[in-house]
């Protein structure tokens, strides 16, 4: 299997067989070959620099119904609250000053926020902070809409594939959403010029090794400036509520071969990541990840942004977040910086 490792490593890519057979026969041996890889990319690219991105979960409201997640439509359970411009502003104001140059709005698919709504958001951002980067993450949006956030300033995109298997992605959500849509969503934002982040959650149900090879030709061929991934954790008010969780293992494993197949991605250490493990974050890094993503929203939203169970900071006020990070880094010899940290095209 090193074999098939050196020679990602040199071409940076495998075939889909290729990618199967080690996905899986990985052992942690194997494991800690390809790590030690992917951090010399990571530091050959990065140095020993960790970029940061500030998360303002904006609205836990959402029309789909993913089965997966804890925020979808059919939970009546969730308690549902949304921001206002005013309240996301606070949050920049304050990550600001904590030192945060990238700022990402997420959400569930919310209709209650018009295109004009977001776009007003967007300007607000961009003229209080034009020193910083802001990435949107809030669904499948027509071309016009992608269009005019990407007008009013926002830089970044992120919009996980989910999966790259047509028949996978249909018994994770229900038919009103479709893999082709999800797909043509992510080429449109490419073409208007966003940097793109796409990628999965590793372990979701019914998900095979060789799903997870398509997912890593989907990506190479999508070629996004960033790519999250994670661990699938179950939800209890969710139909996936009893499944089991992803591997952590195997997530680490994946991010590994991210690094070795698009040397200088941006790949964040997620937050499920740390939750399905206390030190998951710090072994991200030290497997190939360059980026992470404290909490921003204020501490009264932070339990009902739940996707999944058991999800880690959220009591704790944005500044804990950013300071408790800074020293996880520091004890694994890496630094936050004061960076937007944008994408940088190999020379
Ligand atoms: N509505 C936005 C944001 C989705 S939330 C969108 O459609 O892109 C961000 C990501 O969280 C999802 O893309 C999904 O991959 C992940 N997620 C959702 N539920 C999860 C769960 N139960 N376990 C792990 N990750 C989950």
């Amino acid at each position: 299997m090193k074999e098939l490792i050196n020679k990602l490593e040199a071409t940076g890519m495998l075939g889909k067989d290729e990618f199967t057979l080690l996905l899986s026969n990985f052992t942690p041996e194997l494991s800690e070959y390809l790590f030690q890889k992917a951090r010399n990319v990571s530091i050959k690219y990065f140095g020993n620099r960790i970029y940061t991105r500030g998360l303002i979960e904006f609205t836990n409201y959402c029309r789909n119904n993913c089965y997966y997640c804890g925020i979808r439509a059919g939970n009546s359970k969730a308690e549902r609250y949304r921001l206002s411009l005013e309240e996301i502003l606070e949050c920049c104001e304050s990550g600001y000053e904590l030192g945060f140059r990238t700022f990402v709005l997420q959400g569930g698919e919310d209709n209650y926020y018009t295109d004009v709504d977001i776009v007003e958001i967007i300007s607000n951002i961009k003229n209080l902070y034009p020193d910083c980067a802001l990435t949107l993450s809030i669904g499948e949006k027509s071309e016009e809409s992608y269009r005019a956030y990407f007008n009013a300033g926002a830089d970044r995109y992120l919009l996980r594939h989910e999966t790259a298997n047509q028949e996978h992605y249909s018994k994770l959500h229900p038919k009103s959403l479709s893999l082709k849509t999800r797909m043509e969503c992510l080429w449109t934002l490419k073409k208007i010029g966003y940097q793109v982040g796409a990628g999965f959650m590793v372990g979701s149900p019914f998900q095979s090794f060789e799903n997870i090879a398509e997912d890593l030709l989907f990506l190479k061929e999508l070629s996004p400036e960033m790519i999250g991934i994670g661990p699938f954790l179950p939800h209890h008010d969710t139909p996936f509520g009893d499944r089991s969780k992803g591997s952590y293992e195997l997530t680490l494993f994946i991010i590994g071969l991210l690094r070795l197949m698009i040397p200088n991605a941006m790949l964040p250490a997620t937050t499920a990541l740390g939750t399905i493990n206390p030190k998951g974050r710090e072994a991200g890094i030290l497997a190939g990840a360059n980026v992470v993503m404290p909490n921003l929203s204020p501490i009264r939203v932070r339990k009902k942004y739940e996707l999944y169970d058991d999800k880690i900071c959220t009591g704790e006020e944005a500044a804990e977040c950013r300071f408790c990070l800074q020293n996880r880094m520091k004890s694994i010899g890496y630094e936050l910086v004061v960076d937007r940290g944008d994408f940088k095209p190999i020379i």
